[in-house]
């Protein structure tokens, strides 16, 4: 499988060196060249297999420059840190399959890609002999799992901006007490978009990416895109014979657009699926542009469900590209008004050709508390305040009666603890390695929101 950019300015890339690249260097996302398409047999034949199993028959379609025992090895690795067996357990609760997505050491979806990207990144730093240095933003979980990938990896260093007292306290210490010397934690005095343009700014200076070979672990890396492919095929075929191999809705709450195109990929390659439920709150861009045509940029609102509170989601692009038939001169000049304008106006033509695609529903604040209180109350079930904006949209979204609905938990409710206990009365059940956080030192630097004085901290590192 070969590579390229949505806008289209890359020679043709091989799987290792889209990872190293993170952003393309024309400014676009990377894309696989064709989309491969699985048959039914193939799919169905999942259901007998592990999630380690799938990992593999669905990544070596897209990558041919690891061996087929090296890519075993690194999937295995990614997932033995796992708290249960079957990796994604599927529970029935109010008429929906939850996926409990959040199985992994740091307690989100994250876990699923980000283990495996940490993995892949030490080969390759042992394939080719040199050092690399991770920088991402991250609005609490993405910093997480990606730092228990890959710290105390040897020659690679991680840089992770998060924007200061907009993540929750569990995330902040899941971060800032890890204390390898290869892991440097930025609290920024902005917003988790002020973080995430420095972090794009600073890899569109492709002179100074090269310099420090600087990798993306944010879900603009196609590696991960690859990763959570994987799940939405074997959640659907741990459930196909019980719902009688029909098409399912996948409902994701959704803040970069990263997981949710990756259930777009994981349609495009065959699987049935009836609606993509894109789940917002009240940060709704990708809700107005479903719903009304416009993807128009506003200013961001702190939410209970901080993961989500995005405005510019980054994935978008990805979709983009194929919703324009996939034309880069179009993304280009879509991208360029996107800039100028803050806003893209959608026509009619192309929003039928988008809502065939997803639905999409924005659950407010005081909801999506009630929503985690009323699940508890009816269901006994905790849902963490991103699943709870989740399974809210379930119940107003048009289009997806017909079908089985998965919901994607992609939290463990006690990464928000004090938000769900205020919520319903119940402080959830919090795993012992989170507890012991609270009593051990924290290691933080805090900066001002300024590309060169990121750009400087990262320089001195290495003078
Ligand atoms: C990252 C995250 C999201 C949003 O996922 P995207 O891939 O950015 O759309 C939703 N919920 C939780 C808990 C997250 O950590």
């Amino acid at each position: 499988m070969k590579y390229k950019s949505t806008r289209g300015g890359t020679p043709s890339l091989r799987f290792k060196e889209t990872v190293k690249m993170g952003l393309a260097d024309d400014g676009g996302l990377i894309i696989p060249e064709e989309i491969p398409v699985l048959n039914m047999s193939k799919i169905n034949g999942f259901s007998s297999l592990s999630y380690q199993d799938v990992a593999f028959e669905i990544m070596k379609l897209f990558v041919d420059d690891i061996t087929n025992d090296l890519l075993r090895n690194i999937i295995d690795k990614s997932y033995v840190s796992f708290d249960n067996k079957k990796i994604i357990p599927l529970i029935k609760k109010g008429g929906l399959y939850i996926a409990e997505l959040f199985h992994g050491p740091t307690l989100s979806f994250k876990d699923l890609a980000l283990q495996f990207l940490g993995n892949l990144l030490k080969q390759i730093t042992e394939d080719e002999h040199r050092a690399l240095n991770v920088l991402g933003a991250t609005s609490g979980d993405t910093g997480s799992a990606a730092i228990y990938g890959i710290k105390g990896a040897m020659n690679i260093n991680i840089f992770m901006l998060h924007p200061e007292k907009r993540i929750s306290i569990v995330q902040d210490l899941q971060m800032t007490t890890v204390m390898d010397n290869n892991v440097y934690n930025l609290s920024v005095d902005g917003t988790f978009d002020d973080c995430q343009f420095i972090v794009k700014s600073i890899f569109s200076d492709v002179a100074f990416k090269k310099n420090f070979n600087l990798i993306a672990v944010n879900s603009i890396n196609w590696a991960r895109i690859l990763a959570q492919i994987v799940y939405y095929f074997y959640i659907y075929s741990r459930i196909i014979s019980e719902i009688g191999y029909t098409k399912i809705n996948i409902v994701v709450p959704t803040g970069n657009f990263g997981n949710i195109l990756a259930g777009y990929m994981a349609k495009r390659m065959g699987m049935p699926v009836n609606k993509l439920l894109i789940a917002t709150n009240e940060n709704n861009i990708l809700t107005r542009f479903i719903n009304n045509g416009e993807y128009a940029v506003s200013d961001v609102k702190k939410t209970f469900s901080p993961a989500m509170d995005i405005q510019v989601a980054s994935n978008f692009e990805r979709y983009l590209y194929y919703l324009y038939d996939e034309s880069s001169e179009k993304i280009i000049s879509i991208m360029d008004g996107l800039n100028r304008d803050k806003r893209i106006l959608f026509d009619e033509v192309i929003l039928e050709k988008a809502r065939s695609d997803f639905s999409s529903c924005s659950t407010n604040n005081e909801d999506s508390l009630n929503m985690i209180d009323s699940f508890y109350k009816k269901y006994g079930y905790i849902l963490d305040p991103h699943t709870a904006c989740g399974v809210n949209s379930t119940y107003h979204a048009d289009d997806i009666s017909n079908y089985p609905t998965v919901c994607m938990a992609t939290a463990h409710p006690s990464k928000f603890s004090d938000t769900v206990q205020s919520a319903c009365g119940k402080e959830p059940d919090t795993p012992y390695h989170i507890k012991q956080l609270f009593d051990i030192e924290r290691k933080v630097y805090s900066v001002d929101r300024n590309i060169d004085v990121i750009k400087d901290f990262i320089c001195k590192r290495f003078s």
